[in-house]
């Protein structure tokens, strides 16, 4: 097994698609889309100079936010597409994407262990999929509210606003998950037509109790919606071959099988470029909410086109055959492809955790669920405003360090959730910041530990 070079995939698939091009005869381009030399050398020039500015996504100091580059398997493939840039909007916008496109949805949702009917698409990403499952949780029950954990992504509070229905917010217990009591009570004493339940949190990478959720809301009647936006590739670690990985909630993952509808973004844990994320319906039936006809659409073939049920409508063929490529070449199997990738991932969370356990600098906050640790600074004095500062401190020490610098990220906390986890800490006042770290990227497995000590030494 090798690291693919970008270049040499790249340089192959641009190859492919120009001689492609040629096949279909010579021509000469229009003048005016000429450009003048001296200014695209310029342009390029302020233009590669100034993506400098970012933050160095690539390596494995940067544990900061969920971002990275895409696979290089994915940037060639998106590239290759892209040059012919095809819209999977309707069939004939780019046949061969759109087909892609159908194979991926199904190869996702089987993942998921969704039934072979689950009707599904692409996305921009999870926020559009999420508002798509909302859009339709209110077509199915219009009088009814949805609950949603407090911790739940802050785009189910917006777009139940957007939608203009009720959204009733459910407690979390002290880890972050949506409390199954408050939920219980909840469903009792309000009209409640979906639940939203989140397999991985963007705050701190937890997860629902699905499997206990599902049972109290079918008793109600309630659908159930799964935000796995950021963590629905993790259900691969719930198949036989998977790696075990202490703290890791399988049977939640399993019990996405029995949702209703699921978002998941490949853009977050599937290697891709932005541009990707996917709703999945698992009653095809709903699809009769999209339905609309178009006057200068859908003329090619009498199949749904993948802009009927998506609200949606241009949308990048590149992202489908990206993603559709990124599958063949590193599949979606428990401990090979993807799934070797994410349990490196895991790994690396539990590894960081131990590590942090053992500095003297530095406290856990709690054991990982997923792939995000949050730990904060052992503070002189045992309070939160403490906890605050030397958190504000090393985030910022670690970042601008001249020499071997670490990325890592803020998180706000409530006192009560801190003292529960903490008792000897001091409520001193309202919330405190953690420092938080996303270890999405596999080679966090091999340099958590000399990060931490980093961290640690910075911290002391
Ligand atoms: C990232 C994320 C979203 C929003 O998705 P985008 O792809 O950023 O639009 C929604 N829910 C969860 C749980 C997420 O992690």
């Amino acid at each position: 097994m090798s690291y693919p070079s970008a270049q040499a995939l790249l340089h192959r698939a641009l190859q492919h698609v120009e001689d492609w091009e040629a096949s279909w005869g010579s021509f000469e381009h229009h003048s005016s889309i000429g450009v003048n030399p001296d200014r695209l050398d310029a342009a390029m020039d302020e233009y590669l100079e100034r993506l400098e500015g970012n933050y160095p996504f690539h390596h494995p100091r940067y544990a900061g936010q969920m971002l990275k580059p895409p696979h290089p398997v994915a940037l060639a493939a998106y590239t290759a597409a892209q040059r012919i840039n095809p819209n999977n909007h309707a069939l004939d916008g780019g046949p061969p994407t759109s087909q892609m496109e159908q194979e991926v949805v199904a190869d996702l949702a089987e993942m998921l262990g969704l039934p072979d009917e689950t009707l599904g698409h692409l996305t921009g990403g999870g926020t559009v999929a999420n508002l798509e499952a909302l859009w339709v949780a209110r077509e199915l029950h219009p009088d009814q509210a949805i609950a949603v954990s407090e911790n739940a992504h802050y785009t189910h509070g917006r777009m139940s606003e957007v939608l203009k229905m009720e959204m009733v917010s459910v407690p979390t217990d002290t880890y972050g998950r949506l409390d199954l009591d408050a939920l219980d009570t909840l469903l009792d004493t309000h009209d409640i037509g979906t639940v939203v339940l989140t397999a991985g949190t963007t705050g701190l990478g937890t997860v629902d109790p699905i499997a206990d959720a599902l049972p109290l809301c079918r008793d109600s009647d309630a659908r159930v919606h799964v935000d796995a936006a950021y963590g629905g590739f993790f259900r691969l670690m719930t198949y036989d071959q998977a790696p075990d990985l202490n703290g890791f909630p399988a049977s939640h993952f399993e019990a996405i099988a029995e949702s209703d509808s699921v978002a998941i973004d490949p853009h977050k844990h599937g290697l891709q470029p932005y541009g990707c994320g996917c709703i999945l319906f698992r009653d095809p039936t709903v699809g009769r909410f999209y339905q609309h006809d178009s006057p200068y659409t859908y003329f090619t073939s009498d199949e749904l086109h993948l802009g009927e049920i998506s609200l949606e409508c241009s949308r990048a063929g590149a992202a489908a055959g990206a993603l559709w490529c990124t599958l063949k070449a590193l599949p979606l199997a428990p401990n090979d492809g993807v799934g070797a990738i994410l349990a490196a991932c895991l790994r690396a969370a539990r590894t960081w955790a131990e590590a942090v356990e053992t500095s003297d600098a530095l406290t856990l906050l709690a054991p990982p669920e997923t792939d995000i640790v949050a730990y904060f600074p052992t503070p002189d004095s045992p309070t939160l405003s403490a906890v605050d500062a030397a958190s504000q401190r090393l985030f910022e020490t670690a970042m601008n360090a001249t020499d071997d610098p670490v990325f890592t990220s803020l998180y706000r906390l409530p006192a009560e959730t801190l003292q529960t986890l903490h008792p000897s800490l001091k409520a001193d006042q309202d919330d405190a910041a953690v420092l938080r770290s996303v270890l999405m990227k596999p080679e966090h497995e091999t340099y958590a530990d000399a990060l931490v000590e980093r961290l640690s030494s910075l911290a002391a």
